[in-house]
């Protein structure tokens, strides 16, 4: 046992630990899209006006019909010369013109209906579009991040096996001290000796420590941050 097999260790502790944050990352943006379930979404309320608009423009053509039917019978009645009465003759006259005029009106609302469901069907025909560009964009990210889901998987699992055979060749207590570091040093139990100073807190270490440290074989602590100190 060598602290230069902690540090081994520790490279491929790091190395699984990105592997597993990347591998969180990806797990984080497989799913459904809401972008794509928005869109959805107002397709759904657009067809759900255009439907409401319909059945609307089938009422007031239902009622176009029965006025048309009304204005008729009166006229036939009007000009059919069977009424003389000029009072009888003036009333007819009246509810004839009061049924032309809901007639005009009831034709404005079938033709403003009839717009209103144009621009409808136009809204959920580039609703749709967008709504499949975007599915379609999301279906290759999908693949893309599963096949790259994947491919980490298979690289953390044999960084995993190379981690159990590295911690094998280290010794019990080494190896207990080095676990119990790791979470508490953000990952790096074992720092790098550089230019007589330890790189996890830039101290300046004393030459005691930087002989033990030199002969590699027991773990000495940073007397500051007392990670392992690596002589490389
Ligand atoms: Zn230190």
């Amino acid at each position: 046992m060598s602290t230069r097999d902690l540090f081994a260790l520790q490279a491929l502790d790091l190395d699984c630990d990105a592997e597993r944050e990347a591998m969180a990352g990806i797990e984080a943006r497989l799913g459904p899209s809401e972008a794509v379930a928005a869109l959805q979404g107002e397709l759904a309320q657009a067809q759900a006006r255009l439907a409401a608009t319909e059945k609307q423009l089938r009422d007031s053509e239902w009622q176009i019909e029965d006025l048309e039917v009304k204005i008729k019978a009166l006229e036939q009645k009007l000009y059919g010369g069977t009424v003389r009465n000029p009072k009888e003759l003036a009333g007819l006259q009246a509810e004839t013109q009061q049924f032309q005029q809901q007639r005009a009106a009831a034709d404005d609302l079938a033709l403003h209906l009839m717009e209103e469901a144009d621009a409808l069907k136009a809204t959920m025909s580039a609703l749709s579009a967008q709504a499949q560009a975007l599915e379609a964009e999301w279906r290759r990210e999908q693949g893309a991040l599963r096949a790259e889901q994947s491919q980490r998987q298979a690289r953390l699992q044999s960084l995993e096996a190379q981690r159990q055979t590295s911690a094998s060749r280290i010794s019990p207590s080494s190896l207990a001290l080095y676990e119990f570091l790791r979470p508490r040093k953000a990952g790096r139990a074992v720092a790098r000796v550089e230019g007589g100073t330890c790189s996890g807190c830039r101290i300046s270490l004393p030459m005691k420590d930087l002989q033990q440290a030199r002969l590699g074989q027991e773990p000495v602590q940073c007397s500051s941050c007392e990670r392992i100190l690596f002589v490389s």
